[in-house]
């Protein structure tokens, strides 16, 4: 799943109406060793599943050229600004990357390789569904340098697929995972969700005993989400559905957390499990703050404090790059003050089983988060939510189903 854009302390600023930004100003122009990662945004899928907030559209795909043509511009025109880059990690999220048949995948992956400078990338991220990838696909992939795919398993229990309204069935994983790895890509991760109406404890302990019988090296596991404006949440308050009590949600992240610890996969973020050394880096450096470039309609991109984002929209997308004066989509532009950065930076940083490293903050922003958050440490004292030590600051496993409201005051100490 992409990542959500981090909770912003004031509403990001929009240009006129129909109008788009222009690119923020680059440090370096010419080479940019200082972007660390990019991400490409598909925004196509079969289906669309009724939990799902993310920009995307159910078919369509006769948009794809036009689409794959413009992030051929996009990419041009933020080379143009920032300068060369050669991030160390690329992720081709969505949507369903893999939904794109194999001449328009291969066409993505040779725009990739003829804009960007793959020297010192170290992981290549595809997302899939399992019920779009075979062989011909992971032959592209994996010939494209593509090294990590992060599989939409969420339930392998198929009345809870049901519910979801994902359209694959539990088999899908198994033999997606299966073809990756016969094309030689062995990094696995599987997402997997948990409260899910209807799921039981015994449910959910079956679907990650199957995640762990396919030998991933990464799970993510997210509690259900009822997101505004989505079939589920309409199904919820019409009553066809009943969310999981919150008892059961906190037995069931106990229960991940336990268990996956116990099988080899400490816990090093809120809703992140991985083999040692294989975290996901892409997402690593999304929680340090990392520069980083996006494209694609709805992309979100961080570059030194300002955060902008794409027009979420097809159409517009592609009519402003393949426009005959192409300009880049942006209709979101934040400028994060020094203040502000760093509040976000902490909340990122607590996220991560390492937490915030008292002096490599200081040095990196040049403000005493200790000093910062001398309340919050006060109101949390004794409560077993906060490991504080003379180094650092991290959230205890005890703190992470109340961990909104703890990043909550720290974001709001750094106000
Ligand atoms: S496959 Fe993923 S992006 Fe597409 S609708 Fe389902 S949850 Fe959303």
């Amino acid at each position: 799943m992409p990542l959500a854009t981090p909770s912003a302390v004031h509403l990001p600023l929009r240009p006129p109406a129909g109008q788009f930004y222009d690119l923020p100003h680059s440090l370096r122009p010419r080479t940019n060793p200082g972007v660390m990662a990019i991400y490409i945004h598909i925004p196509f899928c079969t289906v669309k599943c009724h939990y799902c907030d993310f920009f995307s559209v159910a078919g369509h795909l006769d948009q794809a050229p036009a689409l794959l043509a413009a992030l051929a511009m996009e990419l041009r025109l933020q080379i143009q600004h920032f300068g060369s880059i050669s991030p160390e990690t690329i992720f081709i999220g969505g949507g369903t990357p893999t939904l794109l048949p194999p001449p328009l995948l291969q066409n993505l992956m040779t725009t990739l390789h003829q804009h960007i400078d793959f020297s010192a990338l170290d992981e290549f991220t595809i997302e899939a569904n399992p019920n779009t990838f075979d062989a011909d696909c992971a032959a592209i992939l994996h010939a494209a340098g593509v090294n990590r795919i992060s599989f939409g398993a969420q339930s392998f229990v198929p009345t809870e697929l049901l519910v979801l309204q994902r359209d694959h069935n539990p088999d899908n994983v198994a033999q997606a995972v299966r073809l990756a790895r016969a094309a030689g890509i062995d990094n696995i991760n599987l997402d997997l969700i948990f409260a899910i109406p209807g799921q039981t404890q015994n449910t959910w302990d079956y679907s990650l005993n199957q995640a762990l019988a396919l030998e991933p090296q990464h799970l993510s596991c997210y509690a259900l989400m009822y997101e505004p404006n989505t079939p589920l949440t309409a199904r919820l308050k019409s009553g066809h559905i009943q969310a999981a009590p919150e008892s059961l949600e906190i037995t069931l992240a106990q229960h991940t957390q336990a268990k996956l610890a116990a099988a080899g996969f400490p816990r090093y973020e809120i809703s992140n499990y991985a083999r040692p050394g294989r975290e996901c880096r892409h997402n690593l450096h999304y929680w340090h703050s990392s520069n980083h470039l996006a494209i694609g309609p709805s992309a979100w991109a961080h570059y030194q404090g300002i955060r902008w984002k794409n027009v979420p929209a097809i159409n517009r997308y592609t009519t402003a790059l393949l426009a005959d004066t192409p300009r880049p989509p942006i209709i979101e532009m934040e400028h994060l003050s020094a203040r502000q950065r760093a509040g976000e930076l902490a909340v990122l940083l607590l996220r991560l089983r390492t937490g915030l490293h008292w002096m490599e903050f200081q040095h990196r922003t040049g403000i005493n988060a200790a000093q910062i958050l001398s309340q919050v440490l006060q109101k949390y004292d004794g409560l077993g939510y906060l490991d504080v030590g003379p180094q650092h600051l991290a959230l205890t496993d005890q703190a992470m189903m109340v961990s909104d409201t703890i990043l909550a005051d720290v974001l709001a100490a750094f106000g």
